[in-house]
């Protein structure tokens, strides 16, 4: 029985690779200068290239259960995610974070519903959300909230890594919160003056900009 993955990685090398040979080479010799860390959900129907149109050394990528940012000091240096903002923010310098959670985001959903008591990392790890989560049942219009509200906050705790804060306040960072409909091909944009996010279709920029507006004073305001 062939294997499928198996057959994809030939693919690559024979097809793919060949016609962007030179892009590599150069990524190679040149070293990778992406501008952006993207800190997504793992869900498998987000797929970060194809919605911004980007390729090899255009993200930095970090993706976990919910897309969540663990709180600075709570991790003990063991943490892949804070890790991998330390890395993106101090060696790579990129000029973005982009947050991306998602509609029918199984954590969020977790998060209510619980899971196996057997997986203690995945209940602790849930628990970063419960900030988010409201005191209501869960319809499809609350848990669209919630997801979005979990944006925010993981916002809230970029912004509590010392190197996060001190590169924002300096202009030299800009934070983004986005929300991926999957359903309509929309990735929602908050905009942190308006409290609300925005279709990119409609927004004037991609998204939290004003985290570097010389008017924003404050953290951000709480979606609703
Ligand atoms: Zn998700």
């Amino acid at each position: 029985m062939p294997d499928e993955l198996l057959e994809r990685l030939r693919k690559f090398r024979t097809e793919y690779f060949p016609a962007h040979r030179q892009e590599f080479t150069s990524l190679i010799q040149n070293g990778q200068t992406p501008k952006t860390l993207f800190l997504g959900c793992s869900d498998s129907r987000i797929v970060p290239y194809l919605l911004t149109g980007t390729g090899p050394g255009d993200l930095f990528i970090l993706r976990n259960v919910g897309a969540i940012v663990p709180p600075y000091n709570g991790s003990y240096g063991i943490h892949g995610t804070a890790a991998g903002i330390e890395f993106a923010v101090m060696q790579l310098k990129v000029s973005r974070i982009v947050v991306c959670g998602h509609s029918h985001c199984g954590a969020v959903r977790s998060a209510y519903e619980g899971v196996p008591k057997e997986a203690i990392n995945l209940n602790a790890w849930l628990e970063l959300i419960d900030e988010a989560l409201l005191p209501v049942c869960q319809t499809p219009e609350a848990l669209r909230r919630v997801e979005q509200r979990s944006v925010i906050l993981q916002l809230e705790r970029l912004m509590e890594y010392p190197m996060v804060r001190s590169q924002v306040e300096n202009k030299q960072l800009t934070l983004h919160g986005w929300y991926y409909v999957i359903e309509e091909g929309e990735v929602q944009v908050f905009d942190v003056t308006e409290g609300k996010f925005i279709p990119a279709h409609y927004a004037d920029n991609c998204g939290t900009g004003p985290y570097a507006d010389d008017h924003f004073d404050g953290d951000p305001k709480h979606v609703e």
